[in-house]
């Protein structure tokens, strides 16, 4: 028979995923002997069994649990609906990791009329006594039965105004009773039928609604933030009850071993005196210090500081711990690793070394990769937000703190922006044309569009803050509306990225701060990584970001986006309504010397490190132009009837683009368009190469959207033949390399055929995702909140990689193409390449590097460290 419950004396810290978090650190605490009020864990397998019975509990666990009442009335040696002497019990839920969101506690659960009575009579406290019984029916009441608590609170209100009284502490055991008995009638309003008074109906009610919690809509919207699988379920903890709120001897409170903003050692908290649960956090009156505690009860505070000093050193990490004083004895409630701002997450790290309480590795693995990116941006001056107040939310899409003011248009987002002034772009949602605008911008806020939509990824590679998808706002003309206010061009606003916050006033910001102990753990990071981390770059700009960020090459330099400039897109659009070879060999002529230079300076801002630049791949109709007078504009430069040009456009429409004339289709049937940027590449090596003998230059070129071993050796060839004779003739001994992507299903599963032509795979994992699916991106963000809901999927597959249908075609080309070409290189360079989980997979896949965007490098590192030391 499977155990489904265990005693806190028979666990121990090492059963997180059985018992909880929670579960495991009390049962932890109990062994190491420190006062834990007794109890026990439901485990985890429990609300999995809950929910493949159908959402019920099964009489084998129901019988372990009713036993487990018995051993836990034995041990206290109270009885579960003893007048005389009741056993009281919380009911907490806990999961492997802590997630918000999940059920509130319910405290005091056993009390009913009759124990009540006696008890209140027993302890001489009847003050007490109700004060416990009205919180247990408020609470039972809003968890169980989902009755609401606003309710409790006007009821609460309603007596203070009779009786003339401000704070809780004034309203004396009548008016408690009284406020018991509304809220007993209120619950039966609203339920139909009375508050059970049978402590085991009660127990069982509770451990319903938490294993009933793990599936409610903010916990599930949590777990998918944070890549927790649904399928872990979370634990209960049954325990019993001590009370902080006994008197003025009595007291709760909460703690963090360290200062959990800072990172600086000394106890930190707050506690209140006569008090229960939450109260502390929840504000009902101004919590004490913990200092405080120092002067009020020295002894007490030493025996505190005395088990958080143990704790600390025994979990060898900060702790955040809840404790409750009755009647001046101290009982900890909780333990866990305290969760900590980016800048304590660093500090404590170190000083945790330093200490001698762990090791470097210990200290690389412990921070939160995605921690990282607070500390690289900008943030608002905390004293100056502290008296902002939001006009809406939108999704955090770009992480950082912009200020200032409100423009509509690209055009004005650079035109000012080059001026030196502090714009942020408001948009309905932003297109390629936008980039230069978006480049200037401080900030960057949409009304349309997801966390993967064009402003959010866009601004993600920038590292410019943005707020996407906040569907609110209304447009006027030069204007829009949000809470209530209009904004016009020139209003000053701010966004918070890594909140979704928009605030309608100027809010100062202070630039990232990345100080001494980031760098040390970063340079640990660097010793245990095995894969390298590049970046995915197209301008030296970003280029020379990427390295200072740390980044060890580039993945992904894709040549399109330089088209996009204003002196340029004239260009490439007249090689694409080209109508003859020789026109197009002219309009690429053009061309040549605005890639060469470019390229030139990416391997100058790039020192020497690898690069790989990637042929022309979007649709070519992507570059023409919309605009009536930009189509005439065109005609006119290129001697052509309006007429004719908009023959030639209308020809280029296709019904599936993504899927249409793109990547290295567009080579086949234009040769020279890969000629020439094989030309610029090469060209820009040598001439980089000559100005730098020391460096070793060889440059990567990646044949993109291959699916057959013969296409990409045609490419190929166009590459080999045009680069060997520029290099012959040059009299420079340049070496080069020719890959591809792997990005199309049928590439994966051709491997072994495709590396007899490449040097190279880089996962393109954002088409092989799309195409995987057969959904793009870009529509995905439709239905898949849907999806979500119907938990056909648990998250983004362009955010996060799946590692079962995408990850096994990656997994079938990484074997297939080393069975081939055992030195092959591998390398990702999807939007996955800076996501922890992600990264963790291409270790296990056994790829070289990961790219990722310029802002993401510093996160790769240290993600790519962390799954070194976790695979090594
Ligand atoms: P959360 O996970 O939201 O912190 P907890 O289960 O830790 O919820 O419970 C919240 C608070 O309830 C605790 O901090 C503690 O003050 C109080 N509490 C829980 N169980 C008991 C108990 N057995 N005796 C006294 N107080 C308790
Ligand atoms: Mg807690
Ligand atoms: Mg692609």
């Amino acid at each position: 028979m499977t155990k489904y419950v265990y005693e806190f004396s028979e666990g121990d810290g090492s059963m997180r995923n059985l018992l909880g978090g929670k579960g495991a650190n009390l049962a932890e605490m109990t062994g190491l002997g420190m006062p834990v009020p007794q109890g026990f864990t439901i485990s985890t397998e429990a609300c999995t069994r809950y929910y493949a019975d159908g959402e019920k509990i099964g009489d084998d666990i129901r019988e372990q649990i009713v036993d487990y009442i018995g051993k836990l009335e034995e041990l206290t040696g109270k009885k579960f609906g003893d007048p005389e002497n009741p056993l009281l019990v919380s009911v907490r839920s806990g999961s492997r990791a802590s997630m918000p969101g999940m059920m509130d506690t319910i405290l005091n659960l056993g009390m009913n009329e009759d124990v009540v009575a006696a008890f209140a009579a027993k302890t001489g406290n009847p003050r007490f006594v109700y004060d416990s019984y009205r919180r247990f029916i408020q609470m039972y009441s809003d968890v169980v039965m989902e009755v609401g608590k606003a309710y409790f609170e006007e009821l609460i209100d309603e007596m203070k105004e009779r009786k003339g009284v401000k704070d809780d502490l004034e309203l004396d055991a009548d008016d408690l009773k009284e406020l018991a008995r509304q809220f007993k009638e209120e619950y039966k309003t609203k339920i139909g039928s009375d508050f059970p008074s049978d402590p085991i109906e009660q127990l069982f009610g509770a451990i319903r609604a938490v294993f009933r919690s793990w599936d409610n809509p903010r916990a599930v919207y949590y777990r998918r933030l944070n890549d927790i699988p649904s399928d872990w379920g979370t634990a209960v903890n049954v325990q019993s009850m001590v009370f902080g709120n006994l008197g003025d001897t009595s007291g709760t409170g909460v703690a963090f071993s360290r200062n959990p903003a800072t990172g600086e050692p000394g106890l930190y908290g707050e506690y209140l005196m006569n008090a229960q649960g939450e109260d502390v956090v929840a504000g009902i009156r101004t919590p004490l210090t913990i200092d405080q505690l120092k002067a009020q009860n020295p002894g007490l505070y030493d025996e505190f500081q005395e088990i958080v000093t143990r704790l600390e050193n025994h979990y060898r990490d900060m702790q955040d711990m809840e404790f409750t004083i009755e009647e001046g004895k101290l009982f900890m409630l909780q333990t866990r690793n305290g969760k900590r701002t980016a800048a304590a997450a660093f500090k404590i790290a170190c000083d945790l070394v330093d200490e001698g309480m762990i090791d470097s590795k210990k200290a690389v693995s412990m921070i939160d990769p995605k921690q990282i990116d607070a500390l690289l941006h900008p943030q608002f001056d905390q004293a100056d937000l502290a008296g902002a107040t939001p006009i809406g939310k939108g999704l955090p899409a770009s992480p950082g703190a912009a200020c200032g003011q409100v423009v509509f248009t690209s055009e004005e987002a650079a035109e000012r922006g080059k001026r030196g002034e502090d714009v942020v772009l408001v948009r309905l949602e932003t297109t390629p044309e936008d980039i230069e605008g978006m480049h200037y911008a401080k900030g960057i806020l949409t009304a349309r569009g997801g966390m993967t939509s064009h402003a959010a990824v866009v601004a993600r590679g920038m590292g410019t803050c943005c707020v996407s998808g906040l569907g609110d706002i209304t447009f006027g003309v030069k204007s829009f509306s949000l809470g209530g206010n209009t904004y016009n061009e020139g209003d000053w606003i701010s966004l918070d990225g890594s909140t979704g916050n928009v605030y309608g006033e100027a809010i100062k910001t202070v630039p990232a701060e990345i100080g001494g102990y980031f760098g040390r753990i970063m340079e640990w990071a660097d010793e245990y990584r095995t894969m390298k981390v590049r970046t995915n770059a197209d301008t030296p700009l970003d280029a020379q970001q990427a390295r200072d960020f740390g980044a060890e090459g580039i993945g992904l330099c894709r040549t399109e986006h330089m088209f996009f400039e204003p002196d340029r897109i004239s260009a490439i659009r007249e090689m694409i309504v080209s109508k003859s070879v020789e026109q197009r060999e002219s309009a690429l002529a053009k061309l040549l010397p605005m890639q060469r230079g470019d390229f030139e300076g990416i391997y100058e801002a790039m020192g020497g490190y690898p690069v790989t630049i990637r042929l022309l791949d979007p649709p070519l109709h992507e570059f023409l132009p919309h605009e009536h007078s930009d189509v005439v504009a065109l005609a006119r430069q290129m001697n052509m009837e309006t007429i004719a040009l908009e023959a030639v456009i209308e020809s280029l429409h296709e019904f599936n683009p993504m899927m249409g004339h793109r990547g290295c289709r567009l080579d086949v049937t234009y040769p020279e368009i890969g000629a020439m940027q094989t030309r610029a590449i090469i060209e820009a090596a040598i001439n980089v190469q000559k100005r730098h003998p020391e460096w070793d230059l060889v440059p990567e070129i990646m044949i993109p959207l291959v699916g057959e071993v013969k296409e990409l050796a045609f490419v190929k060839k166009i590459v080999t033949d045009t680069a060997d004779a520029i290099i012959a003739e040059s009299g420079v001994d340049l070496k080069y390399l020719v890959g591809t992507m792997i990005e199309i299903p049928r590439a994966a599963l051709t491997a072994d055929e495709i590396a007899t032509e490449a040097q190279f795979f880089s996962f393109g994992t954002n088409d092989l995702t799309q195409m995987t699916f057969g959904f793009s991106r870009d529509d995905a963000g439709k239905f898949l909140e849907s999806y979500y809901e119907k938990k056909i999927y648990e998250n983004d597959p362009f955010a996060r990689l799946d590692q079962v249908g995408v990850g096994k075609l990656v997994e079938t080309a990484v074997k297939l193409g080393r069975q081939t070409n055992p030195d092959i290189k591998l390398g990702i360079c999807g939007e996955h390449g800076g996501d922890p989980s992600s990264i963790d997979f291409c270790q296990r896949s056994g790829l070289n590097y990961v790219s990722c965007s310029p802002f993401r490098v510093p996160i790769a590192r240290l993600a790519a460290a962390q799954a070194a030391l976790a695979n090594g």
